[in-house]
């Protein structure tokens, strides 16, 4: 029973998580700090599902402790931090939210371009230092000004809605064919939009297509004094020719957020060569830090353990097979719904389906990704005992990792 899942909640997952799967019946334990190695391995074998952030490190070494564990959750972005292939080996899904904090990235964006407009981080910088300059020479409004969106996906096309209220006018260049959002442009090519462009915006993701994507080519290729802003990822631009483009006077101006290279922690440790360049915003990627986007995120992800839990549902999880079947309403007693991963090899199928012949299959899917193999189907029932007896059957296969019955 539901009553019976326990749930381990690390780094001070936020409250609506705690909620969510309060809410759902099972026993939260809720820790504001990051565990131990030793307190994290003690711990970890009791529970059937954990919620972590960035800190914990689920390595294998960890996770072969985790004996009843059925789901991760990262209450984050990367999943960096998680033996991804391990925990789909043992048929353990792992689930984060990549797109919870798109709105607090857009609206950082806009407060960049107004921001380098009207070169606020610079008369900012000199107060502080105690100097009254009192300047509108090269000072713009944005009202009527290009924006150039590079990459128009959930941060580019929300960007997009936001500037144009203001008035801009906004191309974008994607890869792949977007549905124009408000009176925005897609564009042929990234040259097109570096030339019409007095801000160019990007928010690509990182590939090796994206890898220094701005470089002193394209840099050359936009406007005199016009603008870059890049809250993507570090690796996009070539900061050295960035940097040239800012003191030589070509570039009006720019705001970074994200870098080659990153500290791994808050402290004086940020070194590069844009520190002094005029007219620059750095910011310490922070595009997507705000309490919005953390609640966001504890809904999404879970959401997305709950379930799993319940019904087995894995969308959006990042090392494992998506699959959802819609599921039969509690009314109809004498349907269950069973779940099974196996390893991904001929000849699994056709035995869970000998199994299940004697009874009627309401539905059923399968899918994989890798050596993991989901499988998730409805039956229609005699009675409880054909429930032990199914379960049995399914997870003595021998290619069998985890066999659950939910419903
Ligand atoms: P997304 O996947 O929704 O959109 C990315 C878009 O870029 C897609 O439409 C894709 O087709 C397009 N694209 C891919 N390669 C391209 C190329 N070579 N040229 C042109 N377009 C290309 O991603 P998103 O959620 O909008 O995030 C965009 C970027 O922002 C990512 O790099 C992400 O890591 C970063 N991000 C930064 C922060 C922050 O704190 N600064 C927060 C969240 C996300």
């Amino acid at each position: 029973g539901v009553g019976d899942v326990r749930v381990l909640l690390l780094e001070n997952v936020n409250k609506t998580a705690v909620d969510i799967l309060t809410n759902a019946g099972f026993q939260v334990e809720h820790h504001t700090k990051a565990l131990s190695e030793e307190e994290l391995i003690e711990k970890i074998k009791d529970v059937h599902a954990i919620g972590i952030r960035s800190k914990t490190k689920l390595t294998a070494n960890i996770l072969q402790h985790a004996h009843k564990l059925l789901v991760i959750g990262c209450f984050c972005i990367g999943t960096n931090q998680v033996d991804l292939d391990f925990a789909a080996q043992r048929g353990i899904p792992v689930f984060n939210s990549p797109f919870s904090n798109s709105r607090s990235v857009a609206e950082m964006v806009l407060s960049n371009v107004i921001s380098l407009a009207r070169q606020i981080g610079d008369r900012s910088r000199e107060m502080h230092e105690g100097n009254w300059f009192k300047v509108s020479s090269r000072c713009y409004e944005i009202r009527g000004k290009n924006l150039g969106i590079v990459g128009y996906g959930h941060i580019g096309s929300q960007l997009s809605v936001l500037a144009e209220s203001m008035g801009m006018n906004v191309y974008f260049y994607d890869v792949l064919q977007m549905m124009p959002l408000g009176t925005s442009r897609p564009l042929k090519s990234l040259e097109e939009l570096l030339q019409i462009s007095d801000f160019v915006t990007l928010h690509v993701p990182e590939t090796p297509e994206t890898k220094r994507m701005i470089s002193e080519r394209e840099l050359n290729m936009m406007k005199k004094g016009s603008y870059l802003i890049n809250a993507s990822r570090g690796t996009v631009v070539d900061i050295p020719a960035l940097a040239s483009a800012l003191r030589s006077g070509h570039l009006g101006g720019c705001a970074v957020d994200v870098y080659p290279k990153e500290p791994f922690s808050n402290g004086p440790y940020f070194e590069s060569e844009l520190i002094g360049c005029p007219n620059t915003i750095l910011t310490p990627h922070i595009g997507g830090s705000t309490e919005e986007a953390q609640t966001l995120i504890g809904q999404e992800v879970a959401t997305a353990i709950s379930r799993f839990v319940s019904v087995g549902t894995t969308l959006n999880a990042v090392n494992y097979p998506q699959v959802d079947l819609r599921a039969i309403p509690a009314t109809k007693a004498m349907v269950m719904r069973l779940v099974n991963a196996h390893h991904n090899v001929p000849g699994v199928l056709g035995q869970i389906n000998n199994i299940l012949a004697p009874y009627n299959v309401e539905k059923q899917v399968c899918d994989n990704k890798g050596a993991i193999s989901y499988f998730m189907a409805d039956l229609s029932i005699g009675g409880t005992d054909d429930i032990q007896a199914i379960y049995n059957d399914i997870s003595s296969i021998g290619e069998n990792i985890i066999t659950r019955v939910l419903y």
